[in-house]
């Protein structure tokens, strides 16, 4: 802490993973005698820089972007980027973290990073979002490389920016290779792979809920957010036979109790770019309750009563009173899809309960192993169907809920997938690192 002020999400992050790991330190001394912890929370790089953009008034803006190049002992770098105001060092350094354990439990050959810049793209022309993300890629692309670092996107974060930053990074480097994930399927991008997160994080429910002789058919589900991940987890959610009830975005949320409509979702938020109230205007008996309206220190989606809820928006939008209305209400699966969505004691309140709980590192690695599938394809220059892609997913996360709960198993908490997930993704990347000797 000392080393890091005012990094809040960053020392949540690592203090869940460090209480994880006290058990295996116990039964294998030697990742303390070779300083892997130490070692493990200091970013091999971290690159902090100016982007000045003109925007559509002639004046020049100036925001800050980040790359922290976190740790590359089992595979390049691998991590996305995130457009937001909120974005500074605590977050990225958070994301890029996490990213290094979920990687490592993916079973796939990438080490950790994450990216960003506080720049909020809301409100901004398409012709300002190209000219902010080529000023962004003008300093990147020096860093990146097909074995090297390979970003993707997040929050803020889609197909229309990859496309601008990919569009740079080939005009600076005169080639065509993938150093990016989550492009266009014209210019080298995967099937599957918008959907890949939010199927993913529905895959590893259906998982948990399996291994204990249940399934989501017939069951009402809770989702908050309403972008990439929270559309194609309500897209898989129908496939798999479950109803989803509610979405959200920072303006309020949506209560639709008949289920929300897919097609419309998609027109509010991929073609018009719309507030979530405009849900509201076109199927009048849902109801929306904007955040003014929610109760203090509350996000209202979780009160509605559900058997699995999936967050996905963003960081510690689940909190402890959250938590305790779900388990109240008789929820008994939680699927993180965002990053770190649950705070620490709403965590707590989950293990406690002993529900199929589900953290981010194992249930949303989805989006990033298929980012890898992506990766292979481009090596190959190959493109690969749908299904087989989608296939490919479903058995990673299979693969990821097996390693977790195997290893929960080994340490005596058999349901427990923090401690499962820390310990597994952990193991691997620290062998890694013994192996390759001290940097
Ligand atoms: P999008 O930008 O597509 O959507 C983000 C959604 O979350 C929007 O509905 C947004 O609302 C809402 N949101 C963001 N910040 C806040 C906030 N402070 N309060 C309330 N709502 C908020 O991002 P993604 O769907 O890609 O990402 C969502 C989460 O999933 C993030 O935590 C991300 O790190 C994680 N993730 C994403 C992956 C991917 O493949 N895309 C992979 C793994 C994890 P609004 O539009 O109003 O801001």
């Amino acid at each position: 802490r000392k080393n890091n002020p005012g990094e809040p999400e960053f020392y949540q992050a690592v203090e869940e993973v460090l209480h994880s790991l006290a058990p295996l330190f116990n039964k294998e001394p030697k990742y303390q005698k070779h300083k892997i912890v130490e070692r493990l929370v200091e970013p091999e790089r971290q690159i902090i820089f100016r982007v000045a953009w003109i925007d559509d008034k002639g004046e020049v803006q100036v925001n800050r972007g980040f790359r922290v190049q976190y740790n590359s002992a089992i595979g390049p770098y691998k991590g996305g980027i995130r457009f937001h105001p909120s974005v500074y060092s605590g977050i990225i350094k958070f994301l890029g973290f996490e990213q290094i354990l979920k990687n490592s439990l993916s079973g796939l050959a990438i080490g950790g990073a994450k990216g960003g810049a506080n720049f909020d793209p809301k409100g901004k022309s398409d012709n300002e979002i190209m000219r902010f993300c080529q000023a962004f890629m003008t300093e990147l692309y020096r860093h990146l490389g097909p074995t090297i670092d390979v970003p993707a996107g997040d929050i803020g974060v889609g197909a229309r920016e990859i496309g601008y930053m990919y569009g740079q990074y080939k005009r600076l480097t005169h080639a065509h290779e993938g150093v990016l994930t989550g492009k266009g399927l014209l210019w080298g991008g995967s099937l599957a792979r918008k959907e890949a997160t939010g199927y993913g994080s529905v895959y590893f429910a259906d998982e948990m809920l399996k291994s204990r002789n249940q399934g989501l058919e017939g069951k009402i589900c809770t989702v908050s957010g309403s972008g990439n991940v929270a559309i194609y987890t309500i897209e898989k959610l129908y496939q798999l036979g479950a109803t989803p009830v509610t979405v959200s975005d920072s303006s309020g949320m949506i209560y639709h109790k008949s289920g929300i409509k897919l097609d419309v979702l998609k027109q509010v938020k991929e073609k018009e770019q719309a507030r979530i109230s405009r849900y509201a205007e076109l199927c009048p008996d849902a109801v929306f309750t904007p955040v003014s309206a929610y109760p203090k220190g509350r996000n209202a989606v979780w009160s509605v009563p559900c058997q699995a809820a999936f967050p996905s928006a963003t960081q510690n939008e689940l909190n402890l009173e959250d938590a305790t209305e779900l388990l109240k209400n008789g929820c008994i699966c939680v699927s993180e899809g965002a990053n770190m969505p649950s705070t620490a004691d709403a965590v707590n309140a989950f293990l406690a309960a002993k529900i199929s709980y589900a953290p981010a590192k194992c249930s949303n690695a989805g989006g990033v192993s298929t980012s890898l599938l992506e990766m292979s394809q481009n090596a190959v220059m190959m493109q690969w169907s749908f299904d087989e892609v989608d296939a490919k997913l479903k058995g990673i996360m299979s693969g990821i809920f097996d390693g977790a709960s195997r290893t929960a198993k080994e340490f005596g908490e058999p349901h427990n997938l923090v401690l499962g997930g820390n310990i597994a993704g952990f193991r691997k990347v620290a062998d890694a690192m013994i192996d390759l000797g001290v940097y």
